[in-house]
C-alpha cells in the first residue's frame, strides 16, 4: 500500500487547481497508485483489470520490466539532446520503426502527441500539394490542437470556436450508425447485424457512401485537396469499422485530385488489430503519410510522423522543422524496447488469438441481451454498443450506461467509453492479456447487464 495525498485531498487540489475541461470516469473517480502489466491498483490497494490501457495506449503493460531497464538505463546515461545533436538512441530506433514500414515510407518526425503528429502531417499534405483542404471523416478524433480541431468531429471533442481553416468533414461510412449499413466483416468471425436485408458481403452500401464522399470532394473543396486523414477503425466515435473497400476507393479518389491520404495509426497501430501491425494493411492501402501516438511509448510520451523522402522534402522546402523535446533519447529508448517486447513476446499474434476470442464471447452477450446491439473490432481493438433495443437502435441512455460502466469498475473491471451519445464501451487492453482474464471480463459485463435488468423491472 502506497501512502500519499488522501483522496479527498486530490479532490480539493482537482477542483481547485486543475482545468475544469477535464472530465473524469466514474461518480467517484479513480485514483490510481500502480500499475503492473494488465492490472492497476488503487489507493485502498483494489486491484482492476485493465481493460482500456490508458486510453489504447499501454501497449505492452503497465511498467513493463524490459521497457523499465531500459529506460532508467537511458535515463542515468542521457535525457536530452534537442534535434540539433545527434544520439545512437534516437538513430537506432529511426531505423527499426522504418523496417517495419513498407517502402516509399521511410523517413520518420518525431514528436511527443498525436495531435502534434496530426499537426505535422497536415503541414506536410500542404507543402506538398500546395492545396489547402484536408478532409476527415465525421465521427473522426485526430487530436485537441488548434490545427487538428478541424478535423475532429466527435461529440464532445467538437470545438465550439472557429478552428482549423479548410478542414472539411465528410459522411463517416458506419456499417452500424450509417444510413445504408454495408458489411466491414467479410473477415471477421462476427457479423454486424443488419438493418436492412442486404447479404452479408453486400457492397451496394460502399458504393452509397463512395458517392457521398465523391459529393465532399466535387462540391466542398472545388476539386483540389491536399489531403484525407482516416483512422483504420474510428476510436474515440466507439470502434466505428467502414465497409469493406471503402478506404482503397477513397485513396484513389483524392489522389485523383492531387491529395494524399494520411493513416491517423495512433490508436490502430503496432499489431493491436492482430492480422496485421498497421491498421492500413487491413485495407490494402498504401497511405503518403502515416502518424502515430499512444501505443508506440506504451505510456512515455512520444509520437511520429512517417512518409516518403518525396514529400519529407517538399516540407523542408517551406519548413525548418523543430522540436526540443520530440524523439528524445529516453523516448527513443523506450520506443525500441517497446518494439523489441511486441517481438519477442509475439504480442500482435496474442491480440490477434486472444481479441478473437474475446470477440465472439462478447458475440454470445450480444445474443443474450436486447440492450447489446452490436459488436465490432478487431484484435484487441472491440467495442460494444449499447442500445435501447435492436430494432430501434436508440442509443441507450448516458444514466443508464453511466451506471453498467460503474458497475463494471466496482467489480474490478476497468473498460472505456466511446461514441457520439457515448453509448459504447470500448475494449482495448494491453496486449499480454490472457484469456482466462477475458473470461473474468465477459463475467464481470455479464453480471453488470444482469444488474441492470434487475433494477429496471424493480
Ligand atoms: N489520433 C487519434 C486516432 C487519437 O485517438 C488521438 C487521441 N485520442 C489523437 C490522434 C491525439 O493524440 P494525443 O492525445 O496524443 O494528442
Amino acid at each position: 500500500r502506497y501512502q500519499s495525498l488522501a483522496y479527498n485531498r486530490v479532490l480539493e487540489i482537482h477542483k481547485q487547481h486543475l482545468s475544469p475541461v477535464v472530465t473524469a470516469y466514474f461518480q467517484k473517480p479513480l485514483l490510481l497508485h500502480q500499475g503492473h502489466m494488465e492490472w492497476l491498483f488503487d489507493a485502498e490497494g483494489n486491484r482492476y483489470l485493465d481493460f482500456f490501457s490508458g486510453i489504447v495506449t499501454v501497449s505492452v503493460g503497465h511498467c513493463h520490466p524490459k521497457v523499465n531497464t531500459i529506460a532508467q538505463k537511458q535515463l542515468g546515461r542521457l535525457w536530452h539532446t534537442s534535434t540539433v545533436f545527434f544520439n545512437p538512441s534516437i538513430h537506432e530506433y529511426a531505423e527499426k520503426l522504418s523496417a517495419l514500414l513498407p517502402e516509399p515510407l521511410k523517413v520518420i518526425f518525431l514528436t511527443n502527441s498525436g495531435s502534434e503528429a496530426n499537426d505535422l502531417a497536415m503541414l506536410m499534405a500542404r507543402a506538398h500539394t500546395n492545396n489547402i483542404d484536408i478532409i476527415s471523416f465525421r465521427g473522426a478524433y485526430h487530436g485537441c490542437s488548434p490545427y487538428t480541431l478541424g478535423l475532429t468531429n466527435v461529440g464532445p471533442y467538437k470545438m465550439q470556436l472557429p478552428s482549423g481553416m479548410g478542414c472539411q468533414s465528410t459522411m463517416c461510412p458506419d456499417v452500424f450508425r450509417g444510413p445504408w449499413g454495408g458489411s466491414h466483416c467479410r473477415d471477421s468471425p462476427v457479423q454486424t447485424i443488419r438493418k436492412c436485408s442486404c447479404a452479408p458481403d453486400c457492397c451496394q452500401a460502399k458504393d452509397q457512401y463512395i458517392e457521398q464522399f465523391k459529393d465532399t470532394l466535387n462540391t466542398s473543396v472545388a476539386k483540389s485537396v491536399a489531403g484525407f486523414f482516416a483512422e483504420p477503425i474510428q476510436g474515440v466515435n466507439g470502434v466505428v469499422q467502414y465497409p469493406k473497400g471503402f478506404l482503397k476507393e477513397a485513396f484513389e479518389l483524392v489522389r485523383e485530385r492531387g491529395g494524399v491520404c494520411i493513416a491517423d495509426e495512433v490508436q490502430t497501430g503496432f499489431g493491436r488489430l492482430g492480422s496485421h501491425f498497421w491498421g492500413f494493411q487491413t485495407h490494402d492501402v498504401l497511405p503518403d503519410i502515416v502518424t502515430m501516438a499512444k501505443g508506440i511509448g506504451n505510456g512515455f510520451p512520444m509520437a511520429a510522423v512517417v512518409t516518403s523522402p518525396e514529400i519529407a522534402k517538399s516540407l523542408a522546402k517551406c519548413l525548418l522543422h523543430f522540436n526540443t523535446f520530440g524523439g528524445n533519447p529516453v523516448a527513443c529508448a523506450i520506443g525500441s524496447a517497446v518494439l523489441a517486447v511486441i517481438k519477442e513476446e509475439n504480442l500482435q499474434e496474442n491480440s490477434q488469438e486472444v481479441g478473437t476470442y474475446m470477440l465472439l464471447k462478447f458475440a454470445k452477450l450480444r445474443d443474450e441481451f436486447e440492450i447489446v446491439g452490436d459488436i465490432r473490432g478487431k484484435g484487441l481493438m472491440i467495442g460494444i454498443e449499447m442500445v435501447q433495443d435492436k430494432m430501434s437502435r436508440q442509443p441507450l441512455s448516458r444514466e443508464e450506461v453511466n451506471q453498467i460502466h460503474e458497475d463494471c469498475k466496482n467489480m474490478g473491471l476497468l473498460i472505456g467509453r466511446g461514441g457520439i451519445f457515448s453509448q459504447t464501451f470500448r475494449i482495448a487492453p494491453s496486449m499480454c492479456i490472457t484469456k482466462p482474464e477475458v473470461d473474468f471480463a465477459v463475467d464481470v459485463l455479464r453480471s453488470a447487464l444482469t444488474q441492470h435488468l434487475e433494477r429496471r423491472v424493480k
